[in-house]
């Protein structure tokens, strides 16, 4: 198995440091609001790297993280934190802003067919840890207090600026908000911040260097450790987080450890809608919800997300969806069409999981299942070789297409009567009963070896 590592630039050879265990760590959300579907797109792209990695042999143990503390305005930990932002709008207390955002990111992962991750820890039920990682921190001399919190040294830190490539000018520059200026350099960034002293905030802990509530880097660095260990083999995320968040987490976990970090770091591109990120400033976010209101499924979303490759940006329209939507009713009446093969014809599976392989390349995936389904359409299968084919694309891809279901007896009665019809040449019937079954949305093939039906959407 073949992925795009961040860190050299190169396609790697994945290499676990304890087969067949794969141990990933994927960057979670931060539950303040609705997720958008560029979000979604992230988190269906680590479905599939875990899929495959299922598939290969592997046995991944998966870290998907839940944000619920300490993640500000701006990911450089300035401004406010989201979720006491979100709070305040809403008249709830933080608490109940992470608890809502996280159910409904769990019920999401669910409805999206996502894997269910190994573990999804949330960052305020790892409090102690995290202090605990700063301590250390602390004694080995990597952090210095200001009048608001705690923060990391980044010169100290030697290969700062190398994983992202950065121009730590640019990168400062870049930033929305005012750098503190009391920070030793602008790139230091906050492992703990102090709750102010003139409020009391619904999220805050007790800690050496007192109340307060932690840095949303360090989050991830303890998290990853305690569940997987020092050297993972796969770290992964958005794009966005290359230059800030994984570049920070680096640097406080090699700065502990003296050990990588991750073997492996891959990134997933955004996803575009007009040309423009989608973002809440500009008012272009579209939920999964927006999806279904419009009658489009979250597996037609998951088909048009494998339609790019996770490195490209991909692009979004209803027109694309629609597209999308297409080309699933098409392998899905392929699917069913095991509930009526009687031919005797099998057929290899398509090499998808080869495609899969070479770094996640789903385009290729598609285009090898749908070169198969060209071949499989045109001759008289066996319900063997339908079913091995898509049993194997579900499993890969998540498509659901085994779950498409038989149609009713009734129905199929329907379609002999109006066999029966035919045959005498009763066409006014024959149409009778065509109109009734579309209305049952199934659609009937007359072809050489007898009628064969789909579903009209
Ligand atoms: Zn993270």
């Amino acid at each position: 198995m073949r992925l795009y590592d961040t860190l050299s630039r190169q396609i790697q050879d994945l290499k676990p440091l304890h087969p067949p265990i794969v141990s990933v760590y994927t960057c979670g959300p931060t539950v303040y609001d609705y997720m958008h579907i560029g979000n979604w797109f992230t988190f269906i792209r680590y479905d599939l790297l875990i899929r495959t990695l299922k598939k290969s042999g592997y046995t991944p143990n998966w870290v998907l993280n839940i944000t619920d503390v300490g993640h500000l305005t701006s990911d450089a930990d300035e401004g406010e934190d989201k979720l006491a932002k979100q709070a305040t709008k809403e008249g709830k207390t933080a608490w109940d802003i992470a608890n809502f955002y996280s159910e409904y990111f769990l019920s999401g992962l669910k409805r999206l067919n996502i894997s269910h991750p190994n573990h999804i820890p949330k960052a305020t039920e790892h409090i102690s840890d995290q202090i605990d990682f700063i301590l250390k921190l602390e004694s080995k001399g990597f952090t210095y207090k200001l009048t608001d919190g705690i923060y990391f040294e980044t010169k100290k830190f030697l290969s700062y600026a190398d994983f992202a490539r950065l121009d730590i000018d640019e990168q400062q520059s870049a930033q929305r908000t005012e750098v503190n200026k009391n920070k030793h350099s602008p790139s230091d960034f906050a492992l703990w911040k102090f709750s102010p002293t003139d409020r009391k905030r619904d999220m805050e802990w007790d800690s050496p260097w007192g109340k307060g509530f932690p840095g949303w880097h360090i989050e991830c660095s303890s998290m990853c450790l305690n569940y997987l260990g020092e050297t993972i083999d796969i770290h992964s995320g958005g794009i966005d987080h290359i230059p800030v968040h994984h570049t920070n987490e680096i640097a406080q976990s090699e700065s502990l450890t003296n050990k990588p970090l991750a073997n492996i770091w891959v990134h997933t591109n955004h996803i575009l809608i007009n040309d423009s990120k989608i973002s809440k400033s500009l008012g272009n976010t579209i939920t999964l919800e927006d999806i279904e209101t419009r009658g489009y499924s979250a597996d037609t979303l998951r088909l048009l997300c494998l339609e790019s490759h996770y490195r490209t940006q991909s692009k979004f329209s209803w027109e694309s969806l629609e597209a999308a939507q297409t080309r699933l009713l098409r392998y899905r009446n392929f699917a069913v069409r095991r509930y009526q093969a009687t031919g005797s014809a099998s057929l290899e599976a398509p090499d998808a999981l080869k495609q899969m392989q070479n770094d996640l390349n789903t385009p290729q995936a598609l285009a090898s299942f749908e070169s198969w389904l060209e071949q499989a359409e045109t001759i008289d299968i066996n319900t063997e070789s339908i079913t091995a084919s898509i049993n194997l694309l579900d499993e890969l891809l998540g498509l659901r297409l085994m779950q498409v279901s038989d149609i009713d007896d009734r129905y199929k009665k329907l379609i002999q009567m109006r066999e029966v019809a035919r045959k005498e040449k009763n066409w006014t019937k024959a149409d009778e009963l065509r109109n009734a079954l579309e209305t049952a949305n199934i659609t009937v093939l007359d072809q050489q070896n007898g009628p064969l039906w789909q579903y009209l959407s």
